[in-house]
């Protein structure tokens, strides 16, 4: 057994985690991010996912998804690398996953899961991914609630994890009520942390963040704007782009969740409930420009 030290997340204690730009750098420097996401249901999901990435400051992002998207995607951020895997009305097959596990080899960073749709086989296409994927991993939607029934494949992890769930999606996951996990939030966040050696982020007004180191992290920032489509998937591509540029998972995690939230902020006052998740997305440099300089 070991203490748990809780903290707020504030611009004090992330600044440092930001990550430095040089003159004298290239693409390469940035990192190099594998979102593997989208469905023809959630096609935009994965698009916003791996648009964060870029937007957050990663090098270079692929946006790794069923083959079936690739005449959809049509050049909408045509600084994306299309990736097309094996696919099934519109979503991916379970013979993807090699393939998958293949191409995230040379990546920094992989997020997967953001408008994932489930499919037959999919609880061993993740099996295939946790075990095989080496690189830091943010398991975001559909792909953390896929591990529902054998959540012990996290502990078979090489690298480092962070899990992203909605109330909605941790609920089933423990098999609780939403009301139940919201009367323990913070509680439930540690106890799934040390469980199972990931860090999860739980989301919400008040996100939490809990480490299987038992560091706990409350966040301060956000607003109602982040209550729409969509704003969990840029949460994700973020994570996934700060990691990719070096960052540790655990700051990573607590500078993207910070981040989102302060933009969040500022659109409250300008574009407020017209804002969407690109816009979100869109703020994160003037957010992290205001704080680094
Ligand atoms: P998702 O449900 O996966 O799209 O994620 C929603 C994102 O928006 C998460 O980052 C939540 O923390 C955030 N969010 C949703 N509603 C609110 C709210 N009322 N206040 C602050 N953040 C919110
Ligand atoms: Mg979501």
């Amino acid at each position: 057994e070991y203490p748990i030290k809780r903290q707020l997340i504030t611009e004090q204690l992330i600044e440092p985690w930001i990550p430095h730009r040089t003159a004298n750098s290239h693409k390469g420097t940035y990192g190099r991010v594998r979102c593997i996401a989208g469905s023809a249901d959630y096609m935009g999901a994965g698009l916003l996912a791996a648009t964060a990435s870029l937007h957050i400051g990663a090098g270079l992002v692929y946006w790794d998804a069923p083959e079936e998207l690739r005449r959809y995607f049509n050049g909408q951020t045509p600084e994306l690398i299309f990736r097309g895997y094996a696919s099934e009305g519109g979503t991916f097959s379970p013979d993807s996953a090699d393939a998958l596990v293949d191409a995230a080899n040379d990546a920094k960073a992989v997020v997967v899961g953001c408008g994932v749709d489930d499919f037959t086989g999919s609880l061993h296409w993740m099996e295939k991914l946790v075990t095989g994927i080496t690189c830091p991993l943010i398991i975001d939607a559909s792909a953390f609630v896929m591990l529902k029934k054998q959540l012990d494949i996290l502990l078979t992890r090489k690298g480092v994890t962070v899990v992203t769930p909605h109330p909605g999606e941790i609920a089933k996951v423990l098999k609780i009520s939403v009301a139940q996990l919201e009367s323990k939030r913070i509680y439930y966040a540690e106890q799934f942390a040390k469980r199972y050696h990931v860090t999860i982020i739980l989301k919400g007004a008040h996100t939490i963040i809990a480490t299987p180191e038992g560091n706990t992290y409350i966040n301060t920032t956000g607003s109602h704007v982040l209550a729409k489509a969509g704003t969990g998937d840029v949460l994700a591509g973020f994570i996934g782009g700060l990691a990719a540029q070096g960052v540790s998972l655990e700051m990573a995690a607590c500078v993207a969740v910070y981040i989102h939230g302060k933009a969040a902020e500022q659109l409250a006052e300008t574009t407020y409930v017209s804002t969407m998740a690109s816009d979100v997305s869109r703020t994160a440099g003037a957010i992290l420009h205001k704080i680094a300089h």
